[in-house]
C-alpha cells in the first residue's frame, strides 16, 4: 500500500480556466494556498466568452452586475456590453492576479479517479496525469453545446453554423438561413443577421420571454467618476447585482408569496410590449409563451421580437421532421431550402451524467458521480461538496446557482472551499469530505424552499425549461438570497466535513 504521505504534482488541481477558474484560482491565492495549478482543455483561457463569439454575442445582464466585487471595470462601454468586452475583463483580470502561470491550456482532464491508499486524485490529462491533493471542478454551467438530434443533420451539404464556435469566415450577406432554437443565444443571433441576410427562417419549439433591455452607453463622465470615485461604481455594482437577484431569485423563490406580482409583469409583457413589438397577431400569438414568466430563463432584446416583423423573416412552429442535403423538411411536410443552419440549440447542463460517462469522475468506494446524477435526485452540501468524493469540490454544483450574476456564485463557492482547505491544513488532515447527514439535511432545506416556488406551480408544465432536471428536479438555484449564501460560505459549521489527519488511516481505508 502506497504510504498517506505520498506528494502529489500540485497541491490543488482546478479544473477550466473561464470566471470559476480563476476566480477560484484568485481566492486561493489571497489565502496563501499557493501551490495550485489550472488545467484548460482549450487552447486559451475565458470559457463561455471565449468560445461564444456569435453575431450579437453580450451579456444578458446589467455589466455593473457581471464582474467580480474586488475587480470593478470603469470602462463598460454600454449597460449591457458584448461578449468580446467580458472576454477582455477576463484577460486583464488573469493579467492583473497573475492567473497565466497557473493555467496548463491544452490539457483536458478526461478522468479523475480518487486514489484511496495515496490519498490524492489522478487526473488523466491527455496521455498522461496529473495528481493533486485536492480537485475544484470549474467547468462551468455549459458544459458543451448539446449534441444535435436532428435526422439528417450530417447530410446538409450547405454551411452549418454553431452559437458556441462560430466560423466568422462564412459571409451570411444574401443567404438563405435558418436558426434553429430559440433560447438566449438565438435572441441575439436573430436580429443581428435579420438585416444582412435574403431570407431567415426560425424554428421554434418553445417560446422564450423577452422583455425589453434597458441599454445605452455608459457616459463618458460617468466612468470617469467610476475611476477617480471606486464606491460610487461599487454603490452602483451593488445596486444592479440586487435588481437581477430580484428579478432572476426572488420572483422564483418568493412566487406563491406574491403570484400576482410575476403574473401581472408577464400580462403586462403580453398586453403591451409583445404588442408593441410584433405587428402580425398570429406571429405575436405564436411567440408568446403559455408559460409563466420566470419558468425558464427570460431574455432581454429590443430587436429580437421586432424582428419577426421584417418581410424576410418567417416563424416556424411545425415541428423539424429532418435536415435534408439542401434545407429543413418540418412535420407538415414543406421543406425550405437554406444555404446555412444555426444551430442555436443550447447546452449540455454541468449536472447530465453524459458528461460524466464522457469523463468520469470516480470516488471513494466506487462512487461514480455519472451512477449518482443518473440514478439519485441530486444533491450536494451548499452547493460545492458530494459525500463520496473527498478532497474534491464543485464550484457549480447542485442547487448551487447564487444569486442573480455569476461572479456571486463564484465568490461564495470559492470562500467555502478555502474556508474547508485551510481548516483540513490547520487540522493537519490530508482528506477531508463533507459527511451525509449535513448534505441531507442542506438539500432537503433548498427543495423545501423550493416546494414554494414558481417552478412547482402548473403554469411551469409546459415550458420545457433547463431548470428541470431528468428527476423532474429543480436544483440549479440555490433557494436563499445571495446575502445568505455568502454568510453561510464563511459560517457553516467546520465539522460538517470530516477530517483525516495526515498519519492516520484514513476514515475510508478498511470500509
Ligand atoms: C452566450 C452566453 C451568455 C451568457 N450570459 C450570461 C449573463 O449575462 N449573466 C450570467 O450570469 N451568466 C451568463 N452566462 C453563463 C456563463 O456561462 C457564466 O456566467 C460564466 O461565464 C461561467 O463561467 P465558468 O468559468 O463557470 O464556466 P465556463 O465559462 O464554461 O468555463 C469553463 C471552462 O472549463 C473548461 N473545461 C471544461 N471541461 C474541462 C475538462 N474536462 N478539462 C479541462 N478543462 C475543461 C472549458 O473549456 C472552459 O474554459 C452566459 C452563457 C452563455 C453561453
Amino acid at each position: 500500500m502506497e504510504s498517506a504521505g505520498i506528494r502529489p504534482d500540485t497541491e490543488i488541481a482546478i479544473i477550466g480556466a473561464g470566471l470559476s477558474g480563476l476566480g477560484m484560482g484568485i481566492a486561493l491565492d489571497r489565502a496563501g494556498l499557493t501551490d495550485f495549478l489550472i488545467l484548460e482543455r482549450a487552447g486559451d483561457i475565458g470559457g463561455t466568452w471565449r468560445d461564444n463569439t456569435y453575431p450579437g454575442v453580450g451579456v444578458d445582464v446589467p455589466a455593473q452586475a457581471y464582474q467580480f466585487s474586488y475587480a470593478p471595470n470603469p470602462d463598460w462601454s454600454r449597460v449591457f456590453v458584448p461578449g468580446a468586452e467580458v472576454k477582455a475583463y477576463v484577460d486583464r483580470l488573469a493579467d492583473r492576479y497573475r492567473m497565466r502561470p497557473r493555467v496548463r491550456l491544452d490539457s483536458e482532464v478526461t478522468e479523475r479517479v480518487w486514489d484511496q491508499d495515496a490519498r490524492l486524485w489522478r487526473l488523466r490529462v491527455g496521455e498522461g496525469e496529473v495528481t493533486a491533493r485536492f480537485v475544484i471542478s470549474a467547468i462551468g454551467a455549459f458544459v458543451d453545446p448539446k449534441p444535435v438530434d436532428i435526422p439528417g443533420v450530417d447530410d446538409f451539404t450547405g454551411m452549418l453554423l454553431r452559437s458556441a464556435g462560430w466560423d466568422h469566415g462564412y459571409d451570411l450577406a444574401g443567404k438563405r438561413v435558418a436558426v434553429i432554437g430559440t433560447g438566449a443565444s438565438a435572441v441575439q443571433i436573430v436580429p443581428e443577421i435579420a438585416p444582412l441576410v435574403r431570407r431567415l427562417d426560425v424554428y421554434q419549439r418553445t417560446p422564450i420571454w423577452v422583455g425589453p433591455k434597458p441599454d445605452a452607453p455608459m457616459p463618458r463622465p460617468l466612468r470617469a467618476v467610476f475611476r477617480r470615485a471606486p464606491r460610487t461604481q461599487e454603490a452602483v455594482r451593488r445596486l444592479a447585482t440586487w435588481g437581477v437577484e430580484k428579478i432572476l431569485v426572488d420572483a422564483v423563490v418568493g412566487y406563491q408569496r406574491a403570484p400576482r406580482l410575476v403574473d401581472g409583469a408577464a400580462g403586462l409583457m403580453r398586453t403591451a410590449w409583445y404588442r408593441l413589438q410584433v405587428r402580425d397577431p398570429a406571429v405575436r400569438r405564436a411567440l408568446t409563451p403559455g408559460y409563466g414568466l420566470g419558468c425558464k430563463r427570460p431574455s432581454v432584446s429590443n430587436g429580437y421580437l421586432r424582428a419577426f416583423n421584417r418581410p424576410n423573416v418567417s416563424l416556424i412552429t411545425d415541428g423539424i421532421d429532418r435536415i435534408t442535403p439542401t434545407g429543413i423538411r418540418t412535420a407538415a411536410g414543406r421543406e425550405r431550402e437554406v444555404d446555412a443552419i444555426v444551430l442555436a440549440t443550447g447546452f449540455r447542463l454541468a449536472s447530465e451524467p453524459g458528461n460524466y460517462r464522457r469523463t468520469p469522475v470516480r470516488g471513494r468506494d466506487g462512487f461514480d458521480l455519472a451512477d449518482f446524477y443518473t440514478r439519485d435526485r441530486l444533491a450536494s452540501y451548499e452547493g460545492v461538496s458530494i459525500p463520496g468524493l473527498p478532497n474534491h469540490f464543485i464550484m457549480f454544483g447542485p442547487y448551487g446557482w447564487v444569486g442573480g450574476t455569476w461572479h456571486q456564485l463564484v465568490e461564495t463557492a470559492s470562500a467555502h472551499i478555502v474556508r474547508v482547505i485551510t481548516e483540513a491544513r490547520r487540522r493537519g488532515a490530508s482528506v477531508v469530505e463533507v459527511r451525509p447527514e449535513p448534505t441531507a439535511r442542506w438539500t432537503e432545506e433548498m427543495r423545501r424552499r423550493l416546494s414554494r416556488s414558481l417552478w412547482a406551480s402548473e403554469t411551469c408544465a409546459t415550458a420545457s425549461s433547463y431548470y428541470f432536471d431528468h428527476h423532474g428536479d429543480t436544483p440549479y438555484l440555490r433557494p436563499t438570497s445571495s446575502a445568505q449564501a455568502y454568510r453561510a460560505s464563511r459560517t457553516f459549521p467546520l465539522d460538517d466535513y470530516a477530517y483525516t489527519p495526515e498519519k492516520e488511516p484514513s476514515a475510508q481505508d478498511g470500509r
